[in-house]
Formats: C-alpha cells, structure tokens, sequence
C-alpha cells in the first residue's frame, strides 16, 4: 500500500484551493522590534514585522526577558512535571494569583496554550453542567468551536454579536434549561468588539453563564489591562474569563478566571490540564513580569492606539480599502486568495514587509485580506514606507482604490 499518496493528495488539495500555507523562517531582534531577520530562501534578508499578535512588544521588554532568564538561571528550565506530580512551582502558583487579581476573580488556572485552555475548558466546564445548552457566537475561533464539540451537550450557533438572536435563543431554551453563552471580547479578524454589557443583560434575564475568550484584548484594554470586560465594566458579570500570555504578554500559555468552585472543578476534571507537564518557571516569571507591568503602566496602550489610529488614518487617506475596525487590528480588504498571498510575497520579497495574507478558512472566502497589527514601536516612518509600498502592489496587481479623502470610515 502507497500510504504517502493519501498525503499528497491532501496537499494538492490545499494548492488547488489556493490554501496550502509556507511559513516565514524568522528571527526577532530583542530591544529592535518590529525588526527581524528573515532567512528566505535567497539567504538572510531584514525585514518589518506587520501582523506580529506581540501587540505591545513585551516580548522584547527587559524587565519580562529579564524575569525569564533570571528564572531559568536560578531554578532551571522545565517544571519537571504534571501539576499533580512534582510540576506545581512557585512562579506558576504566582501567575495564577496575579491572573485572578487581574481580573478579579477568586482564581484562574493555567494552560499550556490559550488554545488549550478553551479546548479542554469549556469542554469541561459543559460537561459538568447537567443538560447544557451552549449558545455559542457564529464567529467564535476554533479553539472555542473545539472545546464545545468535545464537552458533548447541545450546541447553537447564534449570529455574530447579534443580540436579538442570542435572547430568541434563550428564550426558546426556556428559564429551566442550564445555558452557557460562549463568544470573544475582539474578533481579532475583524477588530470589532462584543456588546458585553448587553450580553451580560440577557445572560442575567434568562439565567444563563457566560464565558469569554478576552484573548484580543488582554494587556491592552482597561485601566489595568484586563481586557474589554474590565473597559466596560462588566468584568465581575462574566463567570469565566479566558486569556492568553502568548499576544499581548509576550509569552506562551492560556488561562481561565473565575470563581474558585468553577476553577477547582476544572483543575480536578480537564483531561487537557490533568495529563500534561505543567508551564516552565521562566515562562511563568516573565509572563508576571509583563501583566505586573501593564497593571501600571499605561504609555504601551496609549501609544498602541495612537498608533492603530494614525495607520488607519494615512492608508484611508492614501484610498487603501482599510475595513472598518473599532480596536487596534487594521484589515486591508483584498477579496481574492490569490491576490491576497501574492501581495504579501511581494511586500516580503522587494519591500522586506511582512505581512501573512489571511485566506479562508480563516475568514470567510471573497473577504481574504491583509491583516495589519501596527505595536507602539512602528513609527511614522514605516508607516509612511508601508503604504507606499502597498500603493505600488495594489497597482502592480490591478486592485482596486477607494477615491483618496482624508476621512475615516
Ligand atoms: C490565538 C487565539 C487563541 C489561542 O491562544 P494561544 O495562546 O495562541 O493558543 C484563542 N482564542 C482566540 C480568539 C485566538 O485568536
């Protein structure tokens, strides 16, 4: 039997459909962010990094890089363990501490991944409420989508941010039926932003929990950081938070915060938290080196949103099709996949711009596009130089401009 074949027909599959993905081999220069290396296949070229998801560039920051290695140094590298067997370690018992004071939640337990943390979270969480409902945003990310299939419970989907949908939902569920509403804070595709307040609203009317992935928004929204739940208000409405160390903290791993019942329930039954090594210490150390930054420190938010704000500004003004967007993610309409990925070879190749085309299944198919991520370290002059740049491609590849005005959408 040719097993091999079964392969390669799965990837002619993806070129076909104009889906199949290469990866850019980059190297970060710590202390000259966005500025990296990249090892093409020509040899080494310097390039600008445009769609890192290092939003406010902490993982460069000396006091997080600082905090890892003086870690590692002091305690070594793994944690040499499952949380149950010998993993459980200082930094990390901190972490948890500092994530639920963040959010001001009694607790929060921590994941390998933020995937990870919704996967087996919300998995976890479903199954141990009798008969659930999820009621589950039509735009929720994969990790969500994956953790719902796998809690096992009845499932529906309802329309993007669409708060008339959600309340005929959980009106037809009925005031009896246990019902968790699941969605996102910042659709990170798009950059809009959830009517948390108002979902708050129904979920208290119609008896339901709620659990949001603020995965967009932590480090960068609220006085202190966490999240939009804590700009709006709402942060001590929501059952159970969900966050990533890995965006905007500069690191790697997922948490969820709530209520410590909630909290110790999943640490006792979440198959994805129980059965693998635990977070090394260093990682643990400087992902609370960046939160206890952010807590205080508020120029890397400011200037991240002034910095969103004039990009979208000069490409709008320069009649780039920038979609309209609330937050700090700047989407430039393309609508073709193929158009989509070749831009970005030649922003790569001739303008040493990075910026990974985002095609379906990512987004929907006919809205592919590029999607830009401006950090408080892109200054005027790189803007200025990408939206040159994008000028002469989207000339180069017939796309078509709005009329050139100053306004914004
Ligand atoms: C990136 C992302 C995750 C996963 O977080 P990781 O820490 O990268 O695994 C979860 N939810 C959303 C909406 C994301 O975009």
């Amino acid at each position: 039997m040719d097993y091999s074949q079964f392969f390669s027909a799965a990837l002619n599959r993806l070129h076909d459909e104009r889906r199949y993905r290469v990866f850019a081999d980059l190297e970060r220069i710590a202390g000259r962010f966005p500025h990296a290396i990249w090892h093409s296949p020509k040899g080494q070229r310097s390039v600008v990094i445009w769609c890192s998801n290092d939003y406010l560039g902490m993982g460069q920051h000396p006091k997080v890089v600082g905090a890892m290695v003086e870690t590692a140094t002091r305690v070594g590298t793994g944690a040499g363990g499952t949380r149950n067997i010998a993993g459980t370690h200082h930094p990390l018992v901190q972490l948890e501490a500092e994530l639920a004071d963040l959010h001001g939640k009694e607790a929060s337990l921590l994941f390998t991944s933020g995937y990870v943390s919704n996967q087996t979270g919300i998995a976890t969480i479903a199954k141990l409420i009798p008969n659930c409902l999820i009621l589950s945003d039509a735009l929720n990310h994969n990790s969500m989508i994956e953790g719902i299939r796998q809690g096992g419970c009845e499932r529906k989907v309802f329309r993007h941010s669409d708060l008339a949908h959600l309340e005929e939902l959980l009106r037809e569920a009925g005031p009896d039926r246990p019902k968790l509403i699941a969605c996102e804070s910042l659709y990170s595709m798009d950059g809009d932003v959830a009517p948390l307040e108002q979902i708050c609203d129904l979920a208290e009317r119609y008896g339901a929990m709620t659990y949001v992935d603020e995965v967009h928004a932590v480090g960068m929204y609220g006085p202190r950081g966490g999240g939009i739940a804590e700009r709006d208000g709402v942060m001590h409405r929501i059952d159970v938070l969900e966050g990533t160390l890995a965006k905007a903290f500069g690191c790697l791993g997922g948490y969820i915060a709530a209520k410590a019942e909630i909290i110790d329930a999943v640490r006792s039954y979440a198959p994805g938290f129980i059965f693998t090594t635990a977070l090394p210490p260093a990682i643990c150390s400087a992902a609370t080196a960046a939160i206890r930054h952010l807590k205080t420190s508020s120029w890397e938010r400011e200037r991240h949103q002034e910095r969103a704000a004039r990009l979208k500004a000069i490409l709008n003004a320069a009649g780039l099709p920038v979609m309209s967007s609330d937050t700090h993610i700047v989407p430039l309409f393309v609508g073709d996949p193929e158009k989509c990925k070749r831009a970005t070879d030649i922003l790569l190749e001739e303008h040493g711009i990075y910026i990974q085309p985002i095609n379906y299944p990512t987004v929907p198919k006919g809205t592919e596009r590029l999607r830009i991520t401006p950090s408080p370290y892109h200054d005027d002059g790189l803007m200025d130089g990408l939206a040159e740049a994008l000028l002469q491609v989207w000339e180069r590849l017939g796309l078509p401009l709005r009329k050139r005005s100053m306004a914004a959408e």
